[in-house]
């Protein structure tokens, strides 16, 4: 089992700098018992002039925010704070890339009422790439991404989180890498913790918010695109569609830009290397570590 933490480790829980050890959270927790509650990933990178850097953390403070507004939750932080308390628990643990998770998370209430006071957990640990380095081999999950009429689909909620581990857990069980999830009208809607774009000729694609969780990592990759002069389009597509394509991507911020080898045992055209999405992948590479880059350069 991977340990997220030791006897050392430092956590920031409500203002104050405990060890992970000695923190405590009540069993009678509205969130624990309901999943009631917001969260976010982000990651830290030791950029190319050495410093630590802690990549869009406004942006993903802001979704917290955001995500907590659209369930309810009370949000009574300071987002410059916990982005200063995300450099301070670095800091402290001595890490320099890291995998950071705010949560927010609210008290004893067994009612179904919205809560009228919350906490704020960060804590960070160092994980590699969390969907590996290879190649995936994904599958078309069996479970949908939630509805958004029945859910606020765009808040990062723990609770949406039990259908994301049902999609994972049975592409393992099948002997597949990874789910692919579609919308409620048989749309493609993303992976359970990653956004996916695909390429066909010479064309980048990807689903429309709406139907999935807007990701930051996605937002990035669109900027890249625009950047280095990639056509873009975001648009709804069925699953046959996007085995006709060219090549394809999951992207987050623990997976980063990963490309796929297949879906439901059909693979993509075009080898990864001389894919879009690989010069994407580069190029996310160098963009968290502040490292210039140059598409003609990757390329020769
Ligand atoms: N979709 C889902 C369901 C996710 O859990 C994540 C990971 N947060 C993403 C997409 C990618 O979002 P981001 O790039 O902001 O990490």
């Amino acid at each position: 089992m991977y340990s997220y933490y030791n006897n050392d480790t430092i956590l920031y829980l409500d203002g104050e700098y405990l060890k992970a050890t000695a923190a405590t959270t009540d069993l009678f927790g509205q969130s624990l018992h309901y999943g009631y509650a917001v969260f976010e990933g982000i990651r830290a990178y030791k950029t190319a002039n050495g410093e630590v850097k802690v990549f869009k953390a406004k942006e993903h403070f802001d979704r917290l925010k955001r995500s907590c507004e659209l369930i309810h939750i009370p949000y009574n932080f300071d987002n410059d704070e916990l982005i200063a308390a995300c450099y301070k628990v670095l800091e402290m643990n001595n890490m320099e890339e890291a995998y950071i998770r705010p949560l927010v998370f609210c008290p004893p209430n067994m009612t179904l009422k919205a809560a009228s006071k919350s906490n704020i957990l960060i804590c960070a640990w160092e994980w590699g790439a969390y969907l590996g380095e290879k190649l995936l081999r994904i599958m078309t999950s069996s479970f949908e991404r939630p509805n958004p009429k029945a859910f606020q689909i765009e808040s990062k909620s723990a609770g949406l989180y039990v259908n994301s581990i049902l999609a994972s857990q049975e592409a393992k069980q099948k002997g597949y890498d990874e789910a692919l999830l579609l919308d409620m009208n048989g749309n493609v809607a993303e992976g359970p913790g990653a956004n996916i774009f695909f390429e066909k000729d010479g064309k980048i694609f990807t689903p429309p918010p709406g139907n999935i969780l807007p990701g930051i990592t996605r937002a990035t990759v669109i900027e890249l695109c625009h950047e280095l002069q990639i056509p873009l389009e975001e648009k709804l597509f069925t699953i046959d569609e996007l085995k006709q394509a060219d090549a394809a991507f999951f992207c987050g911020t623990a997976a980063e830009v990963v490309g796929l080898e297949s879906i439901d045992g059909q693979t993509f055209a075009k080898p990864w290397a001389s894919s879009l999405g690989k010069v994407l992948q580069q190029a996310y590479k160098a963009k968290v570590l502040e490292k210039t880059f140059q598409r003609e350069a990757q390329l020769a």
